[in-house]
């Protein structure tokens, strides 16, 4: 059988990155790795878990748990969450949430909602790995999202329209970034709207680290200006997609999307058609985990992840040869590093692991167009503070070599 015969041409899009194998070596025990944007499994509200699906599977409760269930999630978490928004600024009801199985199905479903083939998705550059995965199997073309340029919407709208379609949506990951670890302020926020109301095309929000802040001032979500300048959700052009992954644990899978009724009736469809629903016994454990523990625990997360990022951050400072630039995230778990012209990620990940056993994510892979080779992503999130100085150390002594 030649299977290549009979793809369909979405799957051309679809690679293995060519840093994989090179992540795979990472458990050997004497890696220290920043690869990994993973939360610190110590971390993880286990024991609350533990309780929580104990109490869903007793009495009644469990037929609920291990029944079929409705496409748009569990009603008290959906409540619970709406709630929650209220609280930053986005006014909503249980009807402008849809449960998906981490915010990752929440892209895979916006990039199959938007985008006909030669449609254009504007990016951040570099952008979420993951959302250029979810994207591309609707095989989008991608330019460069940039708040605040001044090109003309008529240019951007023509250039769309000629290579096949139109401009569809603006994505970022709104807060601490995913690769970058920088945050869009108030001013680019505004802007973004205003760009994308003269395109007349959606904003979808990602703010899967938005909770982790460790220092500075809330931005308002992109989503909650949009209901300013519009009066309601239902008039917002605004898709924000939440999860409990960074905040709870990412293994229970467990996402939201909150947006317009009809936005989310449509994916409503769309979820039905994919898997039916979310686990139920996931969110049923979830809704009883956030109810009970969301704030303290994410105090505890925060009081964490901040001692990491400081221990980071001055462990760059310390070690970090003349000509290395990187960001200085109030939150989340990414610093994002800039090499001088010409050096290259993925050839210093090599030598990383093979003369100085650290590793880190070479920063092409995060750029739609994979340019900007001499970036790379550090995570803080699993490192002990130990490590950390123990492994910007050597990765500063590689980097001055
Ligand atoms: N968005 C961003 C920016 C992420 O970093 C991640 C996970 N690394 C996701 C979405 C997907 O997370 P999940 O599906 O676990 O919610």
């Amino acid at each position: 059988m030649q299977w290549t015969d009979v793809l369909a041409s979405r799957t051309t899009r679809m690679k293995a990155s060519e840093i994989r194998e090179l992540l795979k070596l990472l458990d050997q025990p004497d890696i220290i790795s920043f690869a990994g944007g993973i939360p610190d499994p110590a971390l993880f509200p286990s024991d609350a878990f533990s309780q929580a699906f104990a109490e869903a599977m007793s009495g009644p409760k469990a037929a609920q748990a291990l029944q079929y269930s409705v496409s748009e999630g569990y009603l008290p978490l959906r409540e619970w969450i709406a709630g929650r928004m209220a609280a930053i600024g986005i006014p909503c009801a249980a009807d402008n949430i849809l449960i998906t199985s981490g915010s990752q199905q929440a892209l895979d479903y916006l990039g199959k909602l938007f985008l006909s083939p030669g449609d254009t998705a504007m990016v951040g550059w570099p952008t979420y790995l993951g959302a250029l995965g979810a994207f591309n199997a609707y095989e989008p073309r991608y330019v460069r999202l940039d708040p605040l340029s001044n090109a003309a919407p008529e240019a951007v709208r023509a250039e769309a329209k000629a290579a096949g379609g139109a401009v569809k949506f603006a994505y970022l990951s709104s807060d601490f970034a995913n690769p970058t670890g920088e945050t869009l302020d108030q001013r680019g926020r505004e802007a973004l709207l205003d760009q994308a109301e003269a395109l007349n095309c959606a904003v979808i929000e990602d703010a899967a680290y938005q909770s982790l802040r460790y220092e500075g001032e809330d931005v308002p979500p992109i989503l909650a200006l949009d209901i300013r300048r519009n009066g309601s959700i239902e008039n917002t052009r605004t898709v924000y997609c939440g999860s409990f992954s960074k905040t709870l644990a990412p293994g229970l899978r467990v996402g939201w999307v909150c947006a317009a009724r009809e936005v989310i009736g449509r994916l409503v469809l769309m979820k039905q058609a994919a898997d039916l629903h979310s686990s139920s016994l996931s969110q049923i454990a979830t809704h009883m985990v956030a109810r009970d523990l969301f704030d303290a625990h994410v105090a505890k997360l925060r009081s964490t992840y901040n001692a990491r990022r400081l221990r980071m951050l001055a462990a760059l400072d310390r070690e970090m040869p003349e000509g290395v630039r990187y960001t200085r995230p109030e939150g989340g778990m990414f610093v994002w590093l800039t090499l001088p012209e010409g050096m290259d990620g993925a050839q210093l990940l090599a030598r990383a692991i093979a003369e100085e056993r650290v590793a880190f994510v070479p920063g092409g892979a995060f750029h739609a167009d994979g340019s900007n080779r001499n970036t790379l992503r550090l995570s803080f999130s699993c490192a002990s503070e130990a490590q950390i100085d123990e492994g910007i150390k050597r990765l500063g002594r590689l980097l001055r070599a």
